[in-house]
């Protein structure tokens, strides 16, 4: 991207400006939320009331019956129940499918018909319903252009607008073609925009300090790539993480065959993502390994909406059915004692806004047999442990201070979810109002 787009992005995003963003300079803002019931998201269960002392943007305190330090602001929300902020921990903020358009024609629309500028800002509008979902993460895996989520990252970062934390990679590390549909013709303009083909192990490392040096927050990296047959080699693989490792990054990778699984993990991931073809003996080794699973389903509801684009609606059974081998996959990862993070994947249309499809793949979650609770685990703790920062996904001394209210009990059904009363990120609040759960 050259600095002028840049400019021009930075100018159009200025022009959406929240006015709540200058607010944060000026002396450390104190907040006591009074939450009716608190999620402890490490021990997955309700805790009872319990008061959060915010200072600035992280929690210093939770108690009961804290007091009140003079100045500070409180926040009645003893109607209702208090969770981490939710976390989505692998979506396309920058991507949307349409139809049966393939990826190659995303590609061409993304590049050629709209743009570099209106990307951002369409990316920053499916920011803003992550937040208005509760959703106060996300990790953006790819097909984001040239490096556009660490943009929109930067953007969110320094308050020109509203959004999520980003964990960005930039442009997935791809074997030869990327995600793009075999094209006889040479299509590098529109792959080099949209992936980082690696070619041997020694590029791979470059790419990974190319990712870095811009400022990636995670490495995806995609040892196979369908529908294209190419796949990286296992040198490459290794040559990734390890040079991922070396500068303290780590590396989801994008794998649906048992056989690109296990090389994956062999060599060092801390995530799969999709793993639809996972055999058991696999799972075992992501489970003494440490590695998540990150399990990119939707809920039934999704499914059906999703078919109402195809020219012929299968039967709600012929979903169903397709639906049940992913969800069997994640049971035997789960009791095989695989940890699982909630990843939406999200990149058709989908009528209520990004956000609310992460909320739907919770759902999914709970249609294959997770507890509502170990599927509010995934969105929080699970997912915060793979992100590597200890203050996100839960809520205690020293976390950011990223919450949200909802009403009810969500451990006894995810319901609540679909209306979330309040979000806070940072200590600010980003969706809701301060007084919907006043007692
Ligand atoms: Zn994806």
């Amino acid at each position: 991207m050259s600095r002028l787009t840049f400019a021009a992005a930075a100018a159009l995003l200025a022009a959406c400006l929240p006015t709540a963003a200058a607010a944060q300079r000026g002396p450390q803002p104190v907040t006591v939320v009074r939450a009716g019931n608190l999620f402890d998201s490490e021990a997955g269960r309700m805790v009872g009331p319990r008061d959060i002392l915010i200072r600035g943007d992280r929690v210093a305190e939770i108690g009961q019956g804290l007091a009140a330090p003079e100045g500070a602001t409180v926040i009645d929300l003893s109607r209702c129940s208090v969770l981490p902020g939710l976390i989505d921990a692998h979506t396309h903020l920058l991507l949307e499918q349409r139809g049966r358009e393939g990826l190659s024609e995303v590609a061409a629309r993304d590049q050629a018909a709209q743009g570099d500028v209106y990307r951002v800002l369409t990316g920053a509008r499916r920011g803003r319903q992550y937040l208005e979902a509760g959703f106060t993460t996300v990790r953006d895996l790819g097909n984001s252009g040239g490096y556009l989520d660490l943009m929109l990252e930067r953007g969110v970062n320094d308050g020109l607008v509203q959004g999520p934390r980003i964990y960005g990679s930039g442009p997935g590390l791809a074997p030869a073609g990327g995600q793009l549909e075999p094209m006889p013709a040479d299509p590098h303009h529109l792959v080099d925009a949209e992936y980082r083909i690696v070619s041997s192990p020694d590029d791979a490392r470059a790419a990974v300090r190319e990712a870095v040096a811009r400022g990636a927050d995670v490495i995806k990296m995609y040892p196979e790539a369908t529908p294209q047959r190419t796949r990286l080699s296992v040198a490459e693989m290794a040559a990734i993480v390890s040079e991922a490792r070396r500068h303290g990054v780590p590396v989801a990778a994008h794998a649906t065959s048992d056989e690109s699984i296990r090389e994956a993990v062999e060599a060092g991931v801390s995530s799969i993502e999709h793993a639809y073809e996972v055999s058991d003996e696999t799972l075992r080794l992501m489970a003494s390994k440490g590695v998540w699973l990150t399990p990119t389903d939707p809920s039934l509801e999704m499914a059906l909406e999703f078919t109402l684009a195809w020219p012929q609606r299968p039967p709600r059974e012929e979903v169903e059915r397709h639906l049940q081998a992913g969800r069997d996959r994640l049971m035997r990862a789960h009791r095989l004692g695989v940890p699982i993070a909630l990843g939406s994947d999200l990149y058709f249309p989908y009528g209520p806004g990004r956000g609310a499809g992460s909320r739907a793949t919770l759902d999914g979650y709970v249609e294959a047999g997770l507890t509502p609770t170990e599927a509010l685990q995934s969105a929080t703790w699970e997912a915060g442990r793979l992100l590597g920062d200890d203050g996100l996904g839960v809520l205690r001394a020293r976390a950011w201070a990223d919450l949200v209210a909802v009403e009810g009990d969500p451990t006894q059904g995810l319901a609540p979810l679909r209306s979330p009363r309040l979000v806070m990120k940072g200590g600010r609040i980003e969706a809701g109002e301060a007084s919907a759960c006043a007692g």
